[in-house]
């Protein structure tokens, strides 16, 4: 109920957004940074890419605390982010790192005990359209630093990179999905939820798992590529110069099926899930913070950065694309548990 109204507020926003300047309805803009300071930082930013902004040293320390390195404050440690409580600790974290950037921490209540967390970005011309760049927050019983602490900071620093990009045209709504070890549950319900209350999304972008690069050849795979995403990333890639490779893949089984499935065009990102080179640590109690290749996570965390940031500026998609069947691509099942407390092997 409390998301409800609040999902409403996104799209009562954006319509008194498109029909009056946003100057005359100081009262509804989402939160920004508009001290002198940030406009000054702004400008002299406006001509670097935003991908240039991600910093490992910040991704780092977010990782340190999310999967129980280092403390969190006075509440200590996060051990692992599969019972209620770690991930309640985990929400009062994003929580207060997003009111540290400027955001307002907007937490969607969907079911007892289920709650996920968002954060919305507004662009510079009033819009309805929205962008979902989203990661599930939860692990099973450990740590969880790869499965999915790495996806969890790569949106958090998205957050903080995409604030600083000026010019934005489209929405841009964060969201850290909460029991999707359980069955995808809280992105189904924020999907279903956003179609239900009619918000344009014209595309989802879905990180899982991205912090492990066993051959160091720097490929990601993107999974389950909808609509111009497959091309889009692609022409980023080279246009940017990040030049990083990527496997196309079938895969599901993660957040950004709940909103294929709502009709939103979707993509994963994560490391070599389906082609093996991923972490040997997967839903064991070795998902560690020590295991994670920091340099992995920071150039994948780029290339997301600047294919949002180019989204957002409302870049055109290549022309003649090829639009192949995901289903020409290999996959590999996922392991979804039915509690948290199921047995770790
Ligand atoms: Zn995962």
């Amino acid at each position: 109920m409390q998301y409800k109204a609040l999902v409403t507020s996104f799209v009562a926003l954006a319509a008194l957004n498109a029909c009056a300047g946003s100057s005359l309805n100081p009262g509804l803009q989402a939160p920004r940074t508009n001290s002198q300071a940030n406009l000054n930082s702004l400008a002299a930013r406006r001509n670097q890419p935003v991908e240039s902004l991600v910093e490992r040293t910040r991704m780092e320390k977010h990782l340190a605390a999310l999967s129980g390195k280092t403390q969190v404050g006075p509440e200590g440690l996060i051990p692992e982010r599969g019972s209620v409580q770690g991930r309640a600790l985990t929400r009062a974290y994003l929580s207060k790192a997003l009111e540290g950037i400027g955001y307002k921490a907007e937490p969607h209540a969907y079911r007892t005990n289920g709650t996920n967390m968002t954060a919305r970005l507004m662009a510079d011309v009033p819009t309805d359209e929205y962008i979902v760049v989203g990661a599930h927050m939860d692990s099973v019983k450990n740590a969880g630093a790869d499965d999915n602490a790495s996806g969890t900071v790569a949106v958090l620093e998205i957050a903080t990179v995409l604030k600083q990009l000026p010019n934005r045209k489209v929405n841009v709504l964060f969201a850290w999905f909460d029991e999707e070890e359980i069955g995808l549950i809280g992105s189904r319900y924020l999907a279903k939820e956003l179609r239900k209350q009619g918000m344009k999304i014209s595309s989802m972008h879905n990180i899982d798992m991205l912090g492990w690069d066993g051959d160091k050849d720097r490929t990601i795979e993107l999974a389950q590529p909808d609509g111009i995403l497959w091309d889009y990333y692609n022409m980023v890639n080279k246009t940017h110069g990040l030049n990083i490779p990527f496997d196309r893949t079938n895969t599901g089984q993660s957040d950004h099926e709940s909103f294929h499935n709502e009709g939103f065009h979707s993509i994963c990102i994560s490391e070599e899930y389906t082609s093996g080179d991923m972490t040997p640590h997967y839903h064991r109690k070795g998902d560690t913070f020590e295991t994670i290749n920091l340099d992995y996570l920071t150039s994948s965390t780029r290339l997301v950065a600047a294919v949002v940031g180019d989204l957002s500026l409302k870049v055109p998609a290549p022309a003649n694309i090829q639009r192949t069947p995901n289903d020409r691509f290999p996959s590999r099942k996922r392991e979804l548990h039915g509690s948290y407390d199921e047995h770790l092997h």
